[in-house]
């Protein structure tokens, strides 16, 4: 599965970082970025992530690639 952040959106609040730092990090630019995939062992933090993000810049697609 991977997640997508939606740039234009982010207020860079942080939140998605705190709650599932292991899909999602700060980037150099102070916006979030899904940095890599994920298994069904973070999903639950990324699906919560997704929904706490103040913005709705989040979308989880169970996609592989
Ligand atoms: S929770 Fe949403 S607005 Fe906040 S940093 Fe993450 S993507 Fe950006």
């Amino acid at each position: 599965m991977k997640a997508v952040v939606d740039k234009s959106l982010c207020v860079a609040c942080g939140a998605c970082a705190d709650t599932c730092p292991w899909v999602f990090r700060m980037g150099a630019d102070g916006l979030a970025e899904a940095y890599r995939g994920f298994g069904r062992t973070e999903l639950d933090a990324a699906e919560d992530a997704a929904q706490d993000c103040p913005v709705g810049a989040i979308t989880l697609s169970r996609s592989s690639s």
